[in-house]
């Protein structure tokens, strides 16, 4: 248990929390650490001189829903996100392989914004930031603080911490260590935690010194005309083929961020690892995209990549002996959806409530355990999403309706989980036990569906918008997200957003099975408590269900379209 809060000064050896490593995820843990236990005293040790370049810092510049409600809600962060960094206009996906013309494509996203907010964040502007917030709220933050070595007591006993600054070398004492270290996972090294996983991936990425505007790329009307506002820059842009993706990303400071993401076997790294092999890669696979950065060689900022960047974790907390991972230091998933920051959030509030816990004097071992089981499910719930699922990226028929069903899965489960706060509650997650592993079931299921319904997929291309705000139940499952729910409530929903994911796997197997006759859906059927759910509600895009009729659709797809063409098509 934590006795004595001792005041932050600079000198002091003795620390209830130490945290390796000041990013994204040391720093907010930092700064929930200080909200949430005023009294703890918290050192954070970062090797790197702040302030840190603005632009090309770090990747993982795009939050989605749970991230962002973190930074804004749970941090307090909202104002400096409003006001320093850019409000993203939802996910957006060019089916765009190598074609010149985005208008001449498959557009999917929205065509207004989603209520619930997330952010493009500047990643250097934000750690600058999150130093500064820290400092202010009492947490003792030290740059240029290189940790060489470190101790993990097994009897309880404090740990001990070695660091080198400003020339001389510093120990320090702590009763919680959290790794926050980023891939350098000091405590995963030292303690052997580190879990391949089958997800073969690579990233290369680098910044622009300037805005990648694709609204500019074309100057068909109605095109230009589907967003209100027209700013589709301000969207994490996604230019897919099979086998991959490409980001784009704009910065607050001004820049421009672009990642190509591609898996290992269809795409391999060694094609795209400097910028003129990636230039030459994007030359031939998103050749508009080619053409905008051609014209901006001399603005390159900076160009990285990582080699199978996803991996997992055999543990992330220890309660007897007082240690945690976050971030990068513990698993990874991958980029795709922007999961990052989403689990910063959880694996944060769960260290927080450990600490916490210690200081009540609480039984932290067995939270501990909880926690976890339910920090590493969240990660398998979500690795099949992306495991073997590259192939199907360029699919412009079946990959809209992949990403409608990962995202009602995401808003309907994983979101609702953290914004109404259920996750540290191991009597609600007890009671929803059966429920989520049945929902993981289903996902594996469809995502399984998926792959092989895009294998026989005409993959047709029409040059239409698929609008996800004018799908009335999806946004309204954004926007639910906000409501403030007692139990009773919290319980009326999650019942209600699992037979929506029914429904909608329901109907998916039916457009799909309609057209291929073929296919195999007995894995999903049998998971479905009501398989007539075909005929309920409408859900799926129109063009799931009417494909062939699709090409000619130069406008956005909208409720009544939505409902007359899926109407007909069961
Ligand atoms: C290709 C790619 C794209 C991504 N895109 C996104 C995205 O769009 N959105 C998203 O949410 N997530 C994204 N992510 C994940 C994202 O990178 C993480 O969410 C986030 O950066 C991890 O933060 P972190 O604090 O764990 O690690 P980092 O930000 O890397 O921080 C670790 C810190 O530890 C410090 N450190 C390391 N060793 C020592 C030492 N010995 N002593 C002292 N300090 C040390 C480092 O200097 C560093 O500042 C992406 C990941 C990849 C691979």
């Amino acid at each position: 248990m934590i006795q004595t809060a001792h005041a932050p000064d600079a000198t002091s050896t003795q620390h209830d929390a130490v945290v390796l490593g000041g990013g994204l995820a040391g720093l907010s843990l930092a700064l929930q650490l200080k909200q949430r236990l005023p009294a703890v005293n918290v050192l954070v040790l970062e090797r790197r001189a702040h302030p840190v370049p603005v632009a090309a810092h770090k990747v993982g510049e795009s939050t989605v829903e749970i991230g962002a409600h973190y930074f804004s809600t749970v941090l307090g962060l909202k104002e400096h996100l409003q006001h320093k960094q850019l409000k993203k206009f939802g996910f957006r996906f060019f089916f765009s392989d190598r074609e010149r013309q985005l208008a001449a494509v498959t557009e999917l996203g929205a065509s207004t914004f989603l209520p619930t907010p997330a952010y493009q964040l500047d990643r250097g502007i934000f750690e600058n930031a999150l130093a500064r917030f820290a400092h202010e709220r009492g947490v003792r933050f030290l740059d240029r603080a290189l940790v060489r070595d470190f101790t993990l007591r097994e009897d309880g006993g404090a740990h001990a911490v070695t660091y080198e600054h400003e020339g001389s070398t510093h120990n320090v004492k702590a009763r919680w260590l959290v790794d926050a270290t980023g891939r350098a996972g000091l405590i995963k090294r030292r303690r052997h935690l580190a879990v391949p996983n089958e997800h073969d991936a690579n990233a290369v990425w680098f910044r622009i010194a300037s805005r990648i505007d694709v609204d500019d790329w074309s100057d068909d009307e109605s095109w230009l005309e589907r967003c209100d506002p027209p700013h589709r820059w301000l969207s994490t842009i996604h230019l897919v083929g099979d086998g991959y993706w490409v980001w784009l990303i704009p910065l607050a400071s001004g820049s421009h961020s672009v990642g190509i993401v591609a898996d290992a076997g269809l795409h391999p790294l060694d094609g795209m690892n400097t910028f003129n092999k990636a230039m030459k890669w994007l030359e031939r696979h998103q050749p508009r995209l080619y053409d905008a950065l051609d014209a901006k060689r001399g603005e390159l900022q900076d160009f990285a990549f990582f080699r199978n960047f996803s991996y997992g974790c055999k543990q992330v907390f220890s309660g007897a002996e007082h240690w945690a991972l976050t971030g990068e230091a513990g698993l990874f998933l991958d980029p795709f959806y922007s999961p990052g920051s989403d689990f910063i959030a959880i694996g944060n509030t769960f260290i927080t409530e450990l600490i916490h816990h210690d200081v009540d004097g609480g039984p932290v071992a067995m939270y501990a355990d909880v926690y976890q089981k339910i920090y590493l499910s969240l990660y398998e719930y979500m690795l099949p999403i992306y495991v073997g699922q590259y192939k199907l990226f360029g699919d412009a028929e079946v990959m809209p309706v992949k990403v409608l069903w990962d995202y009602t899965f995401y808003w309907g489960v994983m979101c609702q989980l953290f914004f109404h706060n259920r996750l540290i509650d191991i009597i609600a997650m007890g009671r929803l036990q059966k429920e989520l592993a049945h929902t993981h079931d289903l996902n594996v299921a469809m995502q399984l569906f998926l792959r092989a319904w895009s294998n026989v997929s005409k993959r047709r291309n029409p040059p239409q918008m698929l609008d996800q705000a004018k799908l009335g139940w999806f946004a309204e499952l954004n926007r639910g997200l906000t409501d403030k729910l007692n139990d009773a409530a919290f319980r009326a929903r999650m019942d209600e957003t699992l037979a929506q994911l029914e429904a909608l796997a329901a109907q998916i197997v039916a457009a799909a099975t309609r057209e291929h006759p073929a296919l195999d859906a007995s894995s999903v059927l049998s998971l479905l408590k009501d398989t007539s759910q075909t005929n309920s509600a409408l859900m799926l895009f129109a063009s799931t269900a009417s494909t062939s009729k699709a090409g000619s659709n130069h406008g956005a797809v909208d409720g009544d379209d939505l409902s007359r063409n899926v109407a007909g098509a069961f």
